[in-house]
């Protein structure tokens, strides 16, 4: 599932692909996957549009263009946009969006959103209004951009009882970060994600704060070397520590990692490092 990490892969590849082109042609082929608006609106005013910009935001993708209008995309569960060169023709089954594109008059590929659960989400709103919108309006800091001082944080937990994994996980505290990554950087600090967030030491609050950035960067990393595929799906390799790998024995310490629920979510953790 496309946290932080993998959101920004795909602004990195999206960068490649759109940047300066202009979409010849946009067809909605599930109109379920417009969050907001008519899907013929939204294909019809993307069309002959440049792209002008790819940002990220949280877990949200955003593609300005030109004539002030801004894609906002989502990816939840499943969806990826993918690029297939200058393929022309029928498209694969789980896209969703298809957009055509130009560079100087010329075709310059295709870039296509699948999802095969269909959860993930594209809309269009103009561009000084993208951060009005519900979800995006109330992002806190993103985890990468604008990482959270130990100061930041610590003033957050004061007197919080749920665990530190929900808070880590809430988009209003640190934008980005998901069940993944809150599970693989509360093992590198080693702490238990159930412990009441209140109840954490200066110490573990600064640690913790250090290794998120660290841990981004290392995620980033660690996907980009091959095409990104989700966990779950065909042909994907688990890249993190501990995260599925239930009963495999801790690098640190030995110990098998053990799973359990904590803030709704299935959450793996070492019995040995994380007490
Ligand atoms: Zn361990």
């Amino acid at each position: 599932m496309p946290e932080l990490p993998e959101v920004e892969i795909h602004a990195r590849n999206l960068r490649r692909w759109l940047l300066g082109k202009v979409i010849a042609d946009c067809r909605v082929l599930d109109p379920l996957v417009v969050a907001f608006g008519e899907p013929g609106f939204l294909a019809a005013t993307v069309q002959d549009r440049r792209v002008l910009s790819i940002r990220r935001l949280a877990k949200y993708l955003l593609i300005d263009l030109e004539g002030g209008h801004t894609l906002v995309a989502h990816l939840r569960m499943t969806g990826r946009f993918v690029f297939d060169g200058y393929a022309t023709g029928p498209v694969e089954k789980p896209t969703r969006l298809v957009m055509d594109l130009e560079e100087g008059g010329t075709p310059a590929g295709r870039v296509r959103f699948e999802d095969r659960r269909r959860f993930g989400r594209v809309g269009l709103e103009r561009t000084e209004n993208v951060h009005l919108l519900p979800g995006l309006s109330e992002l806190g800091p993103d985890a990468l951009v604008e990482p959270t001082s130990a100061a930041r944080l610590r003033e957050i937990m004061v007197g919080a009882r749920r665990s530190i994994k929900a808070v880590l996980m809430d988009q209003r505290v640190i934008g980005g970060l998901g069940n993944i990554c809150a599970i693989e950087i509360l093992y590198r600090a080693g702490i238990a994600p159930e412990t009441p967030a209140g109840a954490l030491g200066e110490d573990q609050v600064r640690e913790i704060a250090s290794i998120i950035p660290s841990y981004l960067e290392w995620a980033i990393d660690a996907q980009s070397r091959r095409e990104l595929i989700y966990l779950g799906e065909k042909g994907a390799e688990n890249v993190f520590t501990i995260y599925r790998r239930e009963g495999s024995p801790c690098p640190k310490c030995g110990s098998p990692i053990a799973r359990m629920k904590v803030a709704g979510r299935g959450t793996y953790f070492c019995p040995g490092c994380q007490r």
